[in-house]
């Protein structure tokens, strides 16, 4: 602490005016406060300013005002030049110095408590918000079998520790946790999260660490649901469970649940589907003006699904929509009916002349802009048990029920 002359304070224990008497600080303070230019006191005093500012030298002088915390007489420095910042203060017995960012003690533990405070308003809103909105669970057998495969995946992708689910957690979407993913919540996992949130069935947990979020902002951000906002839980309980169960449980429960014949099925058309349609769709924009009609392939598709593997769906359809496209050619339409009907004709046909001779007909690739969703890889791979990628088959798992 330097103080001289019971009225100086030098924060700068270098000021060359430290050793100077009274008088000539005052005088260098009010040569400061002239209109002398720093180029000019600069040159007066050379060459004690060459690597240092002018305003550092100068120090506080006491005044008469008291300190609002202990009642010591507060020092003040003045301005600085071209600059608008307010005098400087500071009381030398306990260290105050009235600015937002005040280290004093008392500054201190005023700042901390008013931050207690916010967080305890927080928890306390937050509590109700969360009573009011996540009571109920979900019996587990409640859910479809899509919903429980599309958890089983979520938990797969997004589980940190087996304990919460976190969507942005860098390290664990950069591991690969499953082959060939695309582990950026895209497409139809985002919508799948999203539609979870809003059915309360992926939940905020419940002990958020309140942080300078205030709680209006989180629920703004539930609302547009910001994904880094928080962890996540899933409010559902296995059988006999009166509580929602913890992630682990949950996906022990999931990883050894047994899906039956008719929901592999059904888990199966989903896949399957999807990809014949999109194939369809595709070759349908490119060479059929895309009048193919859903309802056309719903016609056929399941006559195809049972028997032919999607590789050999591919051979057909590729095969007659080139048919179709040639005849729109040849005889000149473009009536829609006319393309749907020969189209569907043809793919009749195809699986009649095919039905007892599968194996002998060749195999098609999906194209690589028709990659199954992760879902479906996930479907395929790990609750189908399918493991012959380009002939995705059926009768690959029917044997095994
Ligand atoms: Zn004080
Ligand atoms: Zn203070």
């Amino acid at each position: 602490m330097c103080v001289k002359y019971d009225t100086f304070y030098f924060k700068d224990a270098k000021s060359f005016l430290i050793d100077q008497s009274e008088e000539e600080i005052l005088k260098f303070i009010e040569l400061y406060k002239s209109e002398a230019s720093a180029w000019d006191i600069s040159s007066q005093y050379y060459p004690i300013f060459i690597n240092s500012s002018i305003y550092s030298h100068i120090p506080y002088q006491c005044t008469t005002s008291k300190c609002e915390y202990c009642n010591a007489y507060i020092f003040k420095k003045i301005p600085r030049k071209n600059n608008r910042k307010m005098e400087l203060f500071y009381c030398i017995n306990c260290n105050h110095t009235n600015d937002k960012n005040c280290k004093c003690s008392r500054c201190v533990e005023k700042r901390n408590q008013d931050v207690l405070l916010n967080k305890l308003a927080f928890i306390e809103k937050w509590n109700k918000y969360y009573e009011q909105n996540y009571s109920g669970s979900y019996d587990i057998n409640s859910l479809s079998v899509l919903d429980l495969v599309y958890l089983q995946l979520i938990i797969r992708l997004y589980a940190v520790n087996d304990e919460y689910l976190s969507f942005y957690k860098k390290s664990k979407l950069e591991k690969n946790v499953y082959p060939s993913g695309n582990l950026n919540i895209e497409g139809d996992l985002k919508e799948k999260i999203l539609a979870f949130i809003a059915r309360k069935i992926i939940i905020p947990v419940k002990n958020i660490k309140p942080n300078t979020e205030t709680f209006e902002d989180f629920k703004k951000g539930l609302e547009t649901m910001n994904f880094e906002l928080t962890d996540w839980n899933l409010n559902i309980r296995i059988p006999d469970a009166n509580e929602i169960s913890s992630l682990k449980n949950l996906s022990f429960y999931l990883n050894q649940k047994k899906y039956t014949s008719l929901e592999c099925d059904f888990l199966w058309k989903e896949v399957y589907d999807y990809l014949i349609k999109s194939y369809i769709k595709s070759l349908s924009e490119m060479y059929l003006d895309d009048k193919i009609f859903d309802f056309t392939i719903d016609l056929f598709i399941d006559d195809l699904r049972d028997d032919f593997s999607i590789s050999k769906t591919l051979n057909i359809c590729y095969y007659s929509i080139n048919s179709t496209h040639f005849n729109m050619n040849k005889y000149k339409y473009s009536d829609p009916k006319k393309i749907n009907t020969h189209f569907r004709n043809r793919v009749v046909e195809a699986i009649e002349k095919n039905k007892n001779q599968i194996h002998l007909m060749k195999d098609f690739n999906l194209p690589s802009i028709l990659k199954p969703l992760l879902i479906h890889q996930f479907i395929l791979g790990e609750v189908l048990k399918i493991k012959e990628e380009i002939t995705y088959s059926k009768l690959n798992f029917k044997d095994s029920f």
